[in-house]
């Protein structure tokens, strides 16, 4: 039965049309009014999806308020309500209207970006030719060479899309209209189907007050006991059971025995069964953190920062406080940064939650995903577990958000609403007035630094379970392993030596390298030049089993024999190394150990990643050659060794966080070892040796690596000491670009002289052009705006948006406003 999640307050229509309140997806900041023509009334609810007149197109926009006020401008009034039952809950509107805000970001598009793919519904605009059209075109008319080509192309209808095909070429509009007004052609809109649609199915239900004494045949009465014992079946299912089902059953059904009921039934996205676990008796250390955890989960909004070491158990401390919180009717919301780590994770809950678990993330299809949602918004669900996505869980009254992992980048979006989920997480839970969890074992500088200053509570968990200890790490300077060759250069014999040991004992290796492919800066064997991308401002990188250079940036491709740019030469130098590399590297000293290798190149098919974690669990895989993907919470208890084939490589990034993200890379990837019965070790190879980052590793003591950290934060006035928006600009026309960054620029440094962002320090600066100046054809410049109140920022960019919002939509060029930016190159 569907509950409609909006009945709380279910207004009263008044007679007449009403005025809404709808968020457009439309680049507006603003949200607007339209009626509500009479027959409608009774249907609008917040959280239902309407179609809407906006300028000459008709869009999908989403209800926010009931009864808003009309305004001084005539309101259109809407054309349809999409949905039979609210997408979202009243009460996510407060924090669809916070992140709008705090991100300077249109709400319309804050609540598509939140809602699931494929409910969205799209305009498909035709071309349809016109009896007079056809008339012209079979001579009588006078028609251009272009027109003629056009209208052929058309005849008879095509849609627009189609028709730039077909041609081969862009159509200007303005030909189009031309035809248009000439009366041969014809435009026509229409909304595509939606993609996805709810599955139902018929499901027999017995009909307990009639249940028959006798008269049945036996297979009637096995079919009814059935049904009596498992309760509602599919008469799909029914058929599995028994082939001749369905004729029974509607025999049944006429003789008043059994009711048949068209239900929505739901896309099941665990393609494994899990056996059922109970919470295991806590350690002293997680019994610590669950006496001060449960109790203040009753008491409203409150952060906390659970600091465990890799390994002590973070996961069971979850799952008994989700259980607490469960216990009192609320519900619970589980983030994990990487979409590999949700089925590690909902493995986990499942075992111990069973069916009330729903997990939310991009992997699954989009019937699947539209399922999940609807399951959490019908309150059949007590936990949702999901990546950075799953923020928008429509939970109403969420009790717990855990972040997991909670330092991880992963967590930032990159492309549309640059929002930071862990961030979010905090402020959803404050306008629900719960309590949000964020664990991990390398905290941020940010969330420890609110931990030092009072306002997140630490719970630490200091030991491994068991009382296991952590890996002991062992740092070799690469500077005295000069003169190696072969793959010495990357295996070192030390390391070698510690793999054979490892391999010996039956026990598995990780080798970690954070960079992909097989040469990561091949050159020109004549002359020297590098060989770059065509696109950006890169080195291309070789990748020896697609036999191709590939720039890591854009994904184009360069053949290996093309010849030198600068010399015509084509002998090409392989230097640099990337994963290809250590795998072969692997190979020749280790030829019978069974090796794989884990990175984006060799786990972008689907369910490709999920195959190799399980090889690795079942022992079928000895080396696992990988990125920072396997750096990240995986709980693998046969690896013993983790070979870290060069430390430094992320220490070089232009970025104040390079330190920051070299030391929890490396102190994670390290507590990937001696998680299972046998202690762990870990072979550090580095050419910085005597760096913070890598000594404070070495200790796994990210406070020894905070204390440091915090003082050069201070001194260069970053984050936490500071609050940061960048604005990215990008364009084709390096002019435009820059001018436009300066312009910018300019705006901002004369608005900020104003009166009113005198109280608080405020600096612009740049631009500068971005440390890699092109990417994909497009050049690059920015602007960073510092300052201590993260509101005078962005008040600061509104005011410039709203004065001069042309700089902020010059043609071909785009800008970017980042908030809170993570990735600054
Ligand atoms: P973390 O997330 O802190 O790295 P996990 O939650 O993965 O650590 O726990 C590490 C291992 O210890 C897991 O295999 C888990 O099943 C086990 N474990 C956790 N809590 C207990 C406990 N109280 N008793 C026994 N084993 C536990
Ligand atoms: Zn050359
Ligand atoms: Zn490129």
């Amino acid at each position: 039965m569907a509950v409609d999640v909006s009945r709380k307050k279910i207004p009263i229509a008044p007679p007449g049309p009403t005025c809404i309140e709808v968020a457009v997806p439309v680049p507006a900041q603003k949200s607007f009014t339209y009626s509500v023509p009479e027959p409608l009334t009774l249907q609008a609810r917040i959280g239902k999806r309407v179609l809407v007149p906006f300028g000459r197109r008709r869009l999908t926009g989403y209800i926010l308020g009931l009864g808003a006020e009309p305004g001084r401008y005539t309101i259109k009034a809407i054309l349809d309500i999409l949905d039979d039952t609210p997408l979202f809950p009243e009460e996510m509107v407060p924090f669809f209207r916070w992140m709008a805000d705090y991100y300077l970001y249109p709400i319309g598009l804050v609540i598509r970006c939140a809602l699931p793919g494929g409910i969205h519904q799209k305009e498909i605009r035709t071309i349809e030719i016109t009896p007079a059209g056809e008339a012209a075109l079979s001579g009588e008319g006078r028609l251009s060479p272009v027109q003629k080509e056009i209208l052929r192309a058309i005849n008879p209808v095509c849609s627009l899309k189609d028709l730039r095909k077909n041609l081969g070429k862009s159509v200007p509009m303005a030909a189009i209209r031309t035809l248009e007004s000439a009366g041969w052609a014809q435009e026509r809109r229409e909304m595509a189907k939606e993609r996805t649609r709810p599955l139902t199915e018929r499901m027999a239900h017995i009909r307990s007050e009639n249940l028959p004494a006798e008269g049945l045949s036996k297979i009637k009465r096995n079919i009814i006991d059935h049904l009596d014992a498992q309760g509602p079946l599919s008469i799909r299912s029914l058929k599995a059971e028994f082939p001749t089902a369905p004729n029974h059953i509607r025999d049944l059904e006429k003789r008043g025995y059994v009711k048949i009921v068209q239900e929505r039934i739901f896309r099941d996205p665990f393609g494994t069964a899990v056996a059922p676990d109970s919470p295991l008796p806590p350690t002293p250390d997680q019994e610590a953190a669950l006496k001060t955890l449960i109790p203040a989960a009753e008491n409203g909004f409150m952060t906390f920062l659970m600091t465990g070491v890799t390994g002590s158990g973070k996961t069971e401390v979850y799952m008994q406080l989700a259980h607490a919180v469960i216990r009192k009717g609320k519900k619970v919301l589980v983030l994990v940064p990487e979409i590999a780590l949700i089925s590690q994770m909902a493995g986990r809950f499942r075992a111990r939650f069973r069916d009330r678990v729903a997990v939310l993330h991009s992997g699954l299809s989009g019937g699947e995903r539209l399922d999940q949602w609807t399951r959490i918004l019908q309150g059949s669900a007590d936990i949702g577990i999901g990546a950075r996505s799953a923020l928008f869980a429509p939970f109403t009254d969420p009790g717990l958000i855990i972040v997991d992992e909670e330092h991880d980048p992963s967590y930032k979006q990159e492309s549309d609403l640059l929002y930071h989920a862990r961030d979010m997480a905090v402020v959803r839970a404050k306008l629900a007035g719960c309590m949000v969890l964020l664990g991990s074992a390398t905290p941020s500088v940010e969330s420890y630094a609110n931990a030092a200053r009072g306002r997140y509570i630490e719970i630490a968990l200091p030991r491994r379970i068991e009382s296991r200890p952590l890996p002991e790490i062992t740092v070799l300077d690469l500077k005295k392993n000069k003169g190696q060759i072969g793959p010495h250069r990357l295996i070192t014999p030390r390391l070698q030596q510690a793999m054979k040991e490892t391999l010996d004992r039956g026990q598995q290796a990780l080798l970690f390298l954070n960079r992909r492919g097989y040469a990561t800066f091949p050159v020109c064997a004549s002359c020297g030049q590098s060989i770059i991308c065509g696109n950006c401002d890169i080195t291309l990188t070789y990748h020896q089993q697609e036999k191709i250079y590939r720039c890591h940036y854009c994904g184009s491709g360069r053949p290996l024999n093309t010849p030198c740019t600068i010399c015509g030469s084509s002998s090409v130098k392989l230097l640099g190394f990337g994963t290809e590399k250590v795998e072969e590297a692997v190979g020749k000293l280790f030829p019978e150990a069974r090796t794989a290798r884990m990175d984006r190149d060799t786990t972008r098919r689907k369910g490709a990643l999920l195959g190799m974690l399980k090889e690795l669990q079942e022992r079928k895989i000895d080396v696992l050659v990988g990125t920072q993907m396997v750096a990240k919470g995986h709980d693998f208890p046969g690896i013993t060794l983790v070979g870290i084939i060069c430390a430094d490589l992320s220490l070089s990034f232009p970025d104040f966080r390079a330190g920051e993200r070299t030391f929890q890379t490396l102190a994670q990837v390290a507590g990937r070892a001696g998680r299972g019965e046998f202690p762990g070790q870990v072979i550090l190879q580095t050419w910085l040796p005597d760096h913070f980052s890598i000594i404070t590793a070495k200790q796994q003591d990210f406070r020894a690596f905070y204390h440091r950290e915090i003082v050069s934060r201070g001194e260069l006035g970053y984050p936490p000491f500071s609050r940061l928006a960048q604005i990215k600009v990008k364009s084709a026309d390096r002019n435009r670009a820059q001018q436009t960054a300066q312009g910018l620029g300019d705006l901002l440094r004369g608005l900020q002289k104003q009166e009113k962002f005198s109280m608080v320090p405020i600096v612009v600066l740049g631009p500068v052009e971005a440390s890699i100046p092109r990417i994909s054809g497009d050049y690059r410049w920015h602007l960073l705006l510092k300052s201590p109140e993260s509101r005078a920022l962005r008040g600061l960019i509104e005011d410039a948006r709203t004065q001069t919002p042309k700089l902020f939509n010059t043609p071909k060029v785009k800008v970017v406003i980042d908030v809170d930016p993570v990735f600054m190159y």
